[in-house]
């Protein structure tokens, strides 16, 4: 065993890791990445499926944000912005401010939603703290307007917003989350459109466009209605509606239909609550549709924007940087903005901050990953992509074993059951996706599954023999996993 992987054994704690199970085989351990090829310790090569945890855009080792970095490195590094401003935080808020506002925002299915500026940033480190950043903001917010007297928030079924103790208590992924229930705050959830597994209607998951639900009559939506009626009754009110637009990630890549965010947007601001939008995974062109909008105006880059909605709150981390360092944004309104404003002694300034709270050389990198999203060059690969990813995810329904296969743009969740004619699925401690993503990593593969779900997420410049070597290794790793012959069934 390599000796830094003995060191890793022996002194790291890895994140939603099993450590007695990491200790069973050598790590890999990697040293350098280039595009969407990162080379470990050994000097193996293996394609990033997953954009190592869904944060890279551009590939590894990009020249244009190196030189971001290197050329901010060589002015300074960090200084605080408690009490000071500096340089690439000031140009990015501006950035973001900008690239925040579509210039059209029509929702396809809606023909009001009164929808808000956005143009305050308030600067962190990841996507959990942007997200506790979204909700202390909007419970405040509605406190101190009187919108809620006890604002309470409502989020969706296997929501997850990340792992600091706010952004849990908006979670609801049992597996994750119950353990910690003494800890939290409470707050409601409500059903998410999981198609695949929905109450009401049978949606038809193994055709080809499976994103149309003939018999859907939106009877998720009723649920949220009913869920804002019951806190009616009760006299109150919630303070926000916190969702992932298009696509919820950890909740098992569980996409939503068309239409549903704009209806669900709706029917919660006619009751008076904020829009919590967590961008974290789904923002900088991640959802695709980079072509959605004119030439001239760039490219469209959030998820919420192609229902049509704006959030009044929008939590962004992640790909923030192009996947290179860590720091994060919470997006807000004027308003909100200023129900923090006051002579100092009234003390309703926002007291909250961290020690590298705009940091120069995360907002150096953001600053050039923005540049990159709106090259004509990276917006077209992003549209091939996407096609691509369409086209050669077909390939993966002949497998008896794979169920559903829900893609938004570049994000692609595979379901994994036991047949899929049953749809039954595998019991968690059969560990499916994780004995699929192993052998794929066999296979020069690394990705990692929601519990029976395998992620495919690949970075932008991937090229389409990367892509196709992405999916035969799943498919192989499926075939080897579950299939006895070794070879896919042709479904009937
Ligand atoms: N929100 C979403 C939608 C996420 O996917 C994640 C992380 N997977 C988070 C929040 C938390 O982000 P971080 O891990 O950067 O704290």
């Amino acid at each position: 065993m390599h000796a830094l992987a003995k060191l890793d054994q022996r002194y790291n704690w890895h994140p939603f890791t099993q450590m007695r199970d990491w200790a069973k085989s050598e790590p890999l351990v990697i040293v350098r990445g280039q595009g969407t090829v990162l080379y470990d310790v050994h000097g193996r090569e293996y394609l990033d499926a997953n954009s190592s945890i869904w944060t890279n855009l551009h590939g590894h080792n990009h020249p244009k944000i190196n030189t971001a970095i290197r050329a901010q490195l060589n002015k300074v590094a960090h200084s605080s912005a408690l009490g000071l401003a500096n340089e690439p935080a000031a140009l990015l808020a501006e950035n973001l401010v900008r690239n925040v506002q579509p210039p059209t925002l029509r929702s396809k299915t809606v023909a009001r939603i009164v929808n808000p500026r956005l143009n305050k940033v308030f600067f962190s480190d990841d996507g959990s703290t942007a997200m506790e950043v979204a909700l202390k903001l909007g419970y405040e917010f509605s406190r101190r307007t009187g919108r809620s007297a006890r604002p309470r928030f409502l989020s969706l079924d296997r929501a997850y917003h990340g792992d600091t103790v706010g952004a849990v208590s908006l979670g609801h992924i049992d597996l994750f989350h119950k353990s910690y229930s003494g800890l939290l705050f409470k707050s409601d959830h409500v059903m998410a459109p999981y198609c695949y597994r929905c109450p009401y209607n049978q949606a038809k998951p193994e055709r080809a466009d499976a994103r149309e639900y003939r018999r859907c009559k939106w009877e998720c939506l009723d649920s949220l209605e009913q869920k804002f009626d019951a806190q009616k009754k009760k006299g109150n009110r919630y303070a926000a509606f916190v969702f992932e637009p298009l696509i919820q990630g950890a909740a098992g890549m569980i996409a939503q239909p068309d239409g549903w965010l704009g209806r669900a947007s709706q029917i919660a601001r006619s009751n008076g609550a904020l829009l919590i939008a967590d961008e974290v995974m789904t923002g900088f062109g991640r959802t695709g549709g980079a072509k959605k909008l004119s030439s001239s105006e760039g490219a469209r880059l959030f998820g919420s924007h192609l229902e049509g909605v704006q959030p009044d709150l929008v939590a962004l981390a992640k790909g923030l940087t192009g996947g290179y360092l860590p720091m994060a944004a919470t997006l807000t309104t004027q308003e909100i903005f200023d129900s923090f404003l006051g002579d100092y002694e009234e003390f309703k300034t926002f007291f909250h901050g961290h020690s590298y709270t705009g940091n120069q050389l995360g907002a150096a990198a953001a600053l050039a990953n923005l540049e990159l999203l709106h090259r004509p060059s990276s917006i077209n690969r992003r549209d091939g992509l996407e096609n691509e990813l369409r086209e050669e995810l077909q390939r993966l329904w002949g497998h008896e074993n794979v169920g559903d296969i829900r893609q938004v743009g570049l994000i692609a969740g595979i379901e994994l059951v036991k047949n899929w004619r049953t749809r039954e699925p595998f019991a968690l401690r059969e560990r499916a996706g994780i004995r699929v993503c192993e052998v794929m990593t066999q296979l020069g593969v690394l990705t990692r599954p929601i519990g029976n779900v395998v992620v495919l997420m690949p970075p932008y410049c991937t090229t389409p023999r990367q892509l196709k070597r992405m999916i035969t290794a799943l498919g192989e790793a499926v075939s080897r996993t579950f299939e006895k012959t070794g070879a896919a069934q042709p479904k009937k």
